[in-house]
């Protein structure tokens, strides 16, 4: 039995049993693919059903807002996926009269959309061949044929999409597509591969040189920035306190938070004072966390000031939660409420 029959009759019988392969819409599929990326399964599959409730098909999410949409996503990071959900929802709308797409070439000109969630969708909706290419596919191929590329180069990419071109020939794309993803991520795991129970192991290439663990590798080492952020958080008598949305580029843009002060160096109550030349305000506390994302690490820093007047423009601290914060922001409300 060749490769991928082999891959696909080891995925009938050990398929996980997830919410979206219950379903061949490609609307659902589409929402279960954006979740998933960069989110482990079963905290994606919390927000899948969540996100479904309150769109249950295209026309729901065309006519949400964006505050609303951020709300239900509040907590799985990467929020411009929503917002890119959201125009994809207005373009489905108008260009494919409400009808989620399910072919590649129309799915890959939508917001959000590349080559590996066109892949996912049209194979699985239309099966149509082809093979997507993720982290758990560049794992499983790398090891198995011992392939010496850097898996972070669009040249790599193309170069195993031709690879998956030419296994996917003969089977059920959407079948072949999701073995590949389970088999990477239930058996070739990234650190503890189970290849003593692999069924490959006798053609695998890595397995076979001793050399597991060195693939896949990358050419460019993540550098991580510092960040330091300094929350004014102005909470008055009869608890109410002032926020703003996030406009700027990068990370949680349109998303709430504090007054914010941004400094190059961890900052002292003192520094802060200084800098918001107000003497009216009492610091009450200073609360410092660390919060680490992809490619920075934020020194979060929130200064409580209380005040006795209270500004046109404060609300109170119970409605906050009416309103998406970043996850680390949301945190601190929780134990400020
Ligand atoms: S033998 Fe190990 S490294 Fe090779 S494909 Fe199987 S699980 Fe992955």
């Amino acid at each position: 039995m060749n490769f991928s029959n082999k891959l696909i009759d080891w995925y009938n019988l050990n398929k996980r049993d997830l919410p979206w392969r219950l379903t061949k819409d490609p609307y659902r599929i589409w929402v279960s693919e954006i979740i998933l990326q960069q989110t482990r399964i079963e905290h994606g599959e919390k927000y899948y059903h969540k996100f479904l409730k309150k769109y249950p098909n295209i026309s729901y999410l065309a006519s949400t807002s964006n505050d609303e949409l951020l709300k239900i996503w509040e907590g799985l990071g990467y929020y411009s996926r929503a917002l890119n959900m959201h125009k994809t929802a207005l373009i489905v709308q108008e260009k494919f009269d409400g009808k989620f797409p399910s072919k590649y070439s129309d799915l890959i000109e939508l917001p959000g959309i590349g080559d590996y969630t066109a892949s996912a969708v049209s194979s699985i909706c239309s099966d149509e061949v082809q093979p997507v290419v993720d982290g758990n596919v560049l794992r499983f191929l790398s090891r198995l044929y011992k392939i010496d590329l850097p898996i972070d180069t669009a040249k790599t990419k193309t170069y195993f999409k031709n690879l998956g071109f030419k296994l996917i020939k003969g089977v059920k794309p959407g079948d072949f597509n999701q073995a590949m993803m389970d088999y990477g991520s239930m058996v070739c795991k990234p650190r503890k591969s189970c290849c003593q129970d692999c069924m490959f192991s006798s053609e695998c290439v890595a397995f076979n040189t001793d050399s597991v663990m060195q693939y896949p590798f990358k050419k460019k080492k993540i550098k991580i920035k510092d960040r330091y952020l300094n929350y004014v958080v102005i909470l008055s008598d009869d608890k109410k306190t002032r926020i703003k949305k996030r406009n700027s580029e990068g990370i949680w843009k349109n998303l709430y938070e504090f007054p914010l002060i941004e400094t190059k160096k961890e900052s002292t109550h003192n520094d802060i004072i200084k800098k918001l030349d107000i003497d009216f305000l009492e610091l009450k506390d200073v609360k410092r966390i660390k919060h680490k994302l992809s490619h920075q690490l934020l020194h979060i820093s929130f200064y409580i000031f209380r005040v006795g007047d209270i500004f046109d423009d404060f609300i109170s601290i119970q409605s906050l939660n009416k309103y998406p914060f970043p996850k680390p922001l949301n945190k601190f409300i929780s134990e400020l409420v």
